[in-house]
């Protein structure tokens, strides 16, 4: 069975999630297609989707405006798998503080039951990177990268925490849906990506 993977294609760190999800498939050795999605008719066709990095204001708005928001909705309550990876975990998520500027009315696709902190650690010049672990999915090392990344701040009971840093959560996961503070892919390491694609293929199946 061929997998349709997507990459929200509006804003963010496309690129780099189209080159860690195709060296997936890969490894995995499964076959299907990974494309750039931002229309509802490319969000329908999907079986699995990955919401980027980049600027959560900008993707939300957009998206809003160009009708995908409400189809990306439907598909993930649906059941559909998505990994959200910083921006885009700020994307499906509830509530959102900003540090400096407090609550921020931004499109959001209200799905997943956190609460976060946007720019939790800083600004740009504030990214860092640390080893963190997601022992819970067989990840027990991996390299964290944290740009302008939030934190999530509260959850609901049945949110699991993936991962840790210095005390906050950085990574969760509900279900189909997972949710990062820090960006697998802008690392040689497509063990999160590799989790993720398994997550696409089973919930086909
Ligand atoms: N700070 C950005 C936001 O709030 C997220 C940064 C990122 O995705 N690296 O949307």
């Amino acid at each position: 069975m061929s997998l349709n993977v997507g990459i929200l294609s509006i804003q963010g760190d496309v690129q780099e999630n189209l080159l860690s999800t195709k060296a997936a498939f890969d490894e995995l050795g499964i076959n299907g297609n990974i494309t750039q999605v931002k229309t509802t008719n490319e969000i329908f066709q999907l079986d699995g989707l990955i919401i980027p990095g980049g600027e959560s204001t900008t993707i939300g708005q957009l998206s809003l405006v160009n009708g995908s928001l409400k189809i990306l909705k439907e598909k993930i309550e649906n059941g559909m798998p998505v990994l959200g990876i910083c921006a885009g975990m700020i994307m499906l998520s509830m509530t959102v503080d900003d540090r400096v500027v407090g609550k921020t009315d931004q499109p959001l696709l209200n799905i997943l039951d956190i609460k976060l902190q946007r720019n939790s650690f800083g600004r740009q010049q504030d990214s860092f990177e640390s080893d963190i672990s997601m022992d819970s999915i067989g990840i027990p090392k991996f390299n964290g990268i944290f740009i302008r990344a939030p934190t999530v701040s509260d959850i609901g009971s049945d949110v699991e925490i993936l991962s840790k840093f210095n005390g906050q959560i950085i990574a969760v996961k509900k279900g189909n849906i997972i949710g990062t503070a820090f960006h697998p892919e802008l690392t040689t390491d497509i063990s999160l990506h590799k989790y993720f694609v398994n997550l696409v293929n089973s919930s086909k199946n």
